[in-house]
């Protein structure tokens, strides 16, 4: 048999790599950040065009190249920041693979300009699919300019496989918030398609989340620091009232870079223990310091993972770390005795009462919990009262054509009998037959002549709603509510430019905006139905759900609405029917085109007939 091995060329050698190092724009806006940083650049401006589909660019004013240098860097395996693999483990650089140039340059149009501090006049350089296709003398400012042109203009696969421009410049503004979060005394700018998204002036650690994140994040910041002789940890979290449904506020950055640790997220997750609702993720911005001996970042091509040599120990500093800041600023009590030098001061936890832990409560959650005003009554008056569940079984109504008539079941109607219903729960009704019944305030069964439907109440409630949604949506023919008062949401710039993404479709919803700017987003008007006070839970989950669920599936964005919409408004499991509100679940569910399965593809209910409950007794 003759001889089949043979050496790759340069040129695929590099298309290869680069799938590893360019999965997007937003990877080649990493390499390229990351390399104006390590020559030492004081200002950096990134300028972007179609979601970086047609250009990405970014000019700095470092330390720049000789022409022979810039030659060299889109070469395999070039670099100029070690020379041996013991330098791994003293890196004091982003950079050290020395491949970044070489892929990008495997699978884009690129153009290199760049001046040293000693040359007169500069260089520049195209290289079109790793081929050099020109060098010239040029005339340039000191720094460097690289420009990626038609990503993936040679793997049209990758090219089909990018996600739509909202999709893709949400990845390229997560990285570019990594780079600057990292690095606050470099001057950033960003422009995409134009328009100026960030311009972030030289600062400190604090001023520069503020500017990247809006001013009223100032106000959530608690501040953390820790020396140990394993590591120094510096930053804020997020205060537990201010806790966001994405992570998208969460940043470890290990000697200056960004890094992913499901671990050490954890340690932070349980430091909350008992603060967040559930759902919720904290935010913070923690920078941690240690011995670049005792990390290997050259474990992962994109190096955004790394390996701590002693990560259990950084794990408990940690953790106490922000638990104590956390208890220091009387969020939390502090019960964490590794800290028992600083009990004392300022908050001193023997002399005190321990305070109750700050918690904003969802009231949709499970209301008979958490309801303070229900509780006192009850005590006084040694009977067990509830407040009428009017909120949540209004939300029923949106745009709701069962078959059950409206005259029947308005939701005037209703609230007039809940209140006398529902004074004396369990006396009453026990009396009469119901035809339905609430288990564990999670399912609500419903007998039949031929057995019992379990149904799911959270699950079959966003079927409802989903299904009200999407029609109302497609057809175009929802009703407003003017709202008396505009709801006004502060929110992060990033999340408005988020928001405004879908604008158009959510006005088709129902929702009217007298403002969408900068971090406010003014709501003047609500479809028909939904209760003003959701407005922070429906705005909260549709970022969580932009965010997150359009990379995934990539369906339309008014069944990510409607999804989105379900989900929020729907009844929540912990959360007590009566039995009019039980029933008309089963009748409304039971006029939806799909009752099976939820919007999330889960089942609504299961049937048992009397097979099934044969079989129990066997
Ligand atoms: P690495 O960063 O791992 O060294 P790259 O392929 O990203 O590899 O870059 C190769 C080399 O090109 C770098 O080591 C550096 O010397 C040079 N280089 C790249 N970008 C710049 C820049 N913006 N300014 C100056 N030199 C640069
Ligand atoms: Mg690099």
């Amino acid at each position: 048999m003759p001889d089949i091995i043979q050496l790759l060329s340069d040129h695929v050698a590099n298309q290869i790599a680069a799938g590893e190092v360019v999965q997007r724009p937003a990877s080649v806006v990493k390499e390229l950040l990351e390399n104006a940083i390590d020559a030492q650049a004081s200002s950096i401006k990134l300028i972007i065009k179609e979601a970086g589909k047609t250009l990405i660019q970014v000019i700095d004013d470092g330390i720049g190249m000789s022409a022979t240098d810039a030659r060299m860097s889109v070469e395999r395996h070039a670099t100029s920041k070690i020379t041996s693999a013991d330098d791994l483990f003293k890196l004091q650089t982003k950079g050290f693979r020395g491949e970044a140039l070489a892929s990008i340059a495997a699978i884009a149009h690129l153009e290199i300009k760049t001046k040293t501090e000693a040359e007169d006049i500069g260089t520049q350089l195209i290289v079109e699919g790793s081929k050099v296709k020109a060098q010239e003398a040029s005339v340039t400012p000191k720094g460097t300019s690289i420009s990626v042109k038609n990503l993936f203009f040679n793997i049209p696969a990758r090219r089909n496989f990018l996600k739509s421009n909202t999709v893709e410049l949400r990845h390229i503004i997560d990285e570019f918030h990594r780079v600057a979060l990292a690095h606050p005394d470099i001057r950033f700018s960003f422009f995409h398609n134009k328009s100026e998204l960030f311009q972030l002036p030289k600062g400190n650690f604090r001023q520069r989340i503020v500017h990247i994140f809006g001013n009223k994040i100032n106000d959530k910041l608690v501040p953390v620091e820790e020396a140990t002789e394993i590591i120094e940890i510096s930053g804020f979290v997020g205060k537990p009232e201010y806790s966001k449904k994405t992570r998208s506020e969460q940043f470890f950055l290990v000697n200056d870079r960004f890094i992913k640790s499901a671990y050490l997220n954890h340690a932070i997750n349980t430091a909350y223990d008992g603060l967040l609702k559930p759902g919720y993720h904290p935010s913070f911005f923690l920078n941690l310091k240690v011995n670049p001996e005792s990390i290997d970042i050259n474990i992962h091509p994109t190096k955004t993972e790394i390996k701590f040599d002693d990560e259990q120990s950084l794990y408990a500093i940690l953790r106490s770390a922000v638990k104590h800041s956390l208890g220091q600023f009387q969020i939390a009590p502090i019960l964490d005795f590794e800290h028992q030098q600083n009990l004392e001061t300022p908050y001193n936890y023997q002399s005190k009462e321990a305070t109750t832990p700050k918690i904003e409560v969802d009231h949709n959650y499970n209301p008979f919990e958490s309801d303070s005003s229900t509780q006192t009554t009850s005590k006084k008056n040694q009977t067990v009262y509830r407040k009428p569940q009017t909120e949540s079984w209004e939300s029923l109504y949106v745009g709701l054509e069962s078959k059950v008539s409206k005259d029947e079941f308005s939701p005037q109607t209703f609230e007039f009998e809940s209140k006398g219903n529902d004074t004396f729960i369990g006396t009453t009704h026990a009396t009469q037959t119901n035809r339905t019944v609430q288990l564990d305030n999670k399912f609500v069964l419903s007998l039949m002549a031929t057995g019992v439907l379990v149904i799911h109440q959270n699950r079959a409630h966003q079927r409802i709603l989903y299904e009200q949604f999407l029609k109302s949506l497609t057809l175009k023919d929802t009703l407003s509510q003017q709202l008396l008062f505009p709801s006004v949401l502060t929110l992060s710039k990033t999340d408005v430019n988020q928001l405004k993404t879908v604008k158009e479709d959510l006005e088709i919803a129902g929702f009217q905006f007298s403002k969408f700017e900068n971090e406010t987003v003014e709501i003047t008007a609500l479809p028909v139905g939904v209760d003003a006070e959701s407005v922070k839970e429906i705005f909260n989950q549709l970022i969580f759900d932009i965010t997150e669920n359009i990379p995934k599936h990539n369906f339309s964005v008014a069944d990510m609405i409607a999804k989105s919409l379900a989900k929020s408004l729907s009844i929540k499991t912990g959360q007590q029917l009566n039995e009019e509100e039980q029933e008309h679940l089963v009748n409304s569910l039971f006029a939806c085109k799909a009752p099976n399965i939820s919007p999330t593809n889960k089942k609504c209910f299961i049937k048992l007939n009397a097979d099934d409950l044969s079989k129990k007794f066997e």
